[in-house]
């Protein structure tokens, strides 16, 4: 078979690298590995040679490198060249071609996110096997990743009878509704406090930030295409988890919205009365937050305006937690160990806005402690509104 030509995009963008190095303090795999494989700067050359040359041999150890970037974007924030590092890194896994190296459970459950339909199906019938028992007979089954990490599976969200008020819609995603369920009605019930009618979309749908994570650029493009179709009214799409609010505003524009954003635009704060008394939580700020500033502003200040939601931060080196999209499916010994460093932090609920994170949290300690509960701002906010 002839080699893949040259990929002169990929060689235009790992070209605007300097090789300076500043980076590298800030990648979660480099503080762990120490080696240049494991760096941003180390994976823009491997990613330089995949794209010069067609020949080269994609070996276990390049495509190690590669696949164990999270994604977590600490590299493109402190670049002095803004190299776009997640473009980069998309579309050198996509160089990669089909990856039959990658365990099958993972390669279906990638299969199903391209096609929302069948992925909405799955989750239901994964559900109904939880109600009848399956998830103990799978928990005493010595089962490796992905299938040994699976979240559990609550009813997924459904809006409530419709009501009076301006329309919104909240994004329901591949998996929102689902493994963020509650968040989903917390969200509802404020948005009608404020006297907001909650839609959800006219069909089953997916960003496709996941599948753009993992190099797959097509499916994820005709995803995002189609998100139009799931959403016609013309009213705001609020974005509860953080890791679809890009991909999201990339396909609608300013119609999607992050929902701290919004419900600080309304002046939630001032709009609701608070309980009294005080509750102690971890805030986890995800890796997608993060790189969006003005998104996360706003999350702070939402949370830093409800009465007596007393804060702790996590430890600093403990903010990337290793999910990494769908990685934490994976296990990596990069992801367990990243994970592994909130061990150390105080035993109490922990808030993130991401629902990959909190998936990935739920599966470890914080399954394990009884009072570790994780969930997202939207539900730690609805449970401090006086009613
Ligand atoms: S990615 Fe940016 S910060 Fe890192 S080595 Fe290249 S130019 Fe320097
Ligand atoms: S995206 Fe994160 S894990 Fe990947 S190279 Fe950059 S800093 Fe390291």
């Amino acid at each position: 078979m002839a080699a893949p030509a040259p990929d002169s995009e990929l060689l235009r963008l790992t070209d605007l690298c300097v090789r300076c190095g500043l980076c590298l303090p800030h990648c979660p795999t480099y503080r762990i590995a120490r080696e240049e494989g494991e760096s941003p700067r180390g994976r823009i050359a491997l990613a330089a040679a995949l794209a010069a040359d067609g020949a080269l041999k994609a070996d276990a150890t390049l495509r190690r490198h590669l696949d164990q970037c999270l994604l977590c974007r600490a590299c493109e924030q402190v670049c002095p060249a803004e190299v776009p590092f997640a473009r980069i890194m998309s579309r050198a896994r996509e160089r990669l071609g089909p990856r039959r190296d990658r365990p099958l459970p993972y390669r279906l459950i990638l299969g199903l996110l391209a096609r929302p339909r069948l992925w909405r199906l799955a989750l239901a019938l994964l559900h109904a096997g939880e109600r009848l028992g399956s998830s103990r007979l799978l928990a005493s089954l010595r089962l490796r990743p992905p299938l040994a990490i699976l979240p559990r599976l609550p009813p997924r969200w459904r809006p409530r009878r419709a009501s009076d008020g301006a329309a919104v819609y909240l994004f329901e995603g591949c998996s929102t509704s689902r493994l963020a369920s509650d968040a989903c009605r917390a969200a509802e019930a404020i948005l009608r406090r404020l006297g907001f009618r909650v839609l959800a979309a006219a069909k089953p749908h997916c960003c496709g930030a996941a599948l753009r994570h993992e190099g797959l650029l097509q499916p994820a493009e005709r995803l995002a295409k189609a998100l139009h179709a799931a959403f016609p009214e013309p009213v705001p799409v609020l974005v509860l988890d953080s890791g679809c609010l890009e991909a999201v505003r990339n396909a609608l524009g300013e119609r999607a919205q992050d929902i701290h954003t919004f419900l600080l635009a309304e002046d939630l704060p001032r709009r609701v009365r608070w309980k009294e008394g005080q509750v102690e939580a971890l805030l986890h700020q995800p890796c997608t937050l993060r790189a969006e500033p003005s998104a996360r502003a706003a999350h702070d200040r939402l949370l830093a305006s409800v009465p007596g939601l007393v804060l702790r931060a996590l430890p600093e080196r403990a903010h990337c937690c290793g999910a990494g999209g769908l990685q934490f499916l994976l296990a990596s010994p990069t992801s367990l160990r990243l994970r592994e460093e909130l061990d150390g932090a105080p035993e109490m609920p922990l808030i993130t806005a991401n629902v990959g994170c909190r998936a990935w949290f739920t599966a470890g300690r914080f399954a394990r402690s009884g009072s570790g509960r994780v969930y997202h701002p939207l539900e730690s906010i609805a449970e401090r509104i006086e009613r």
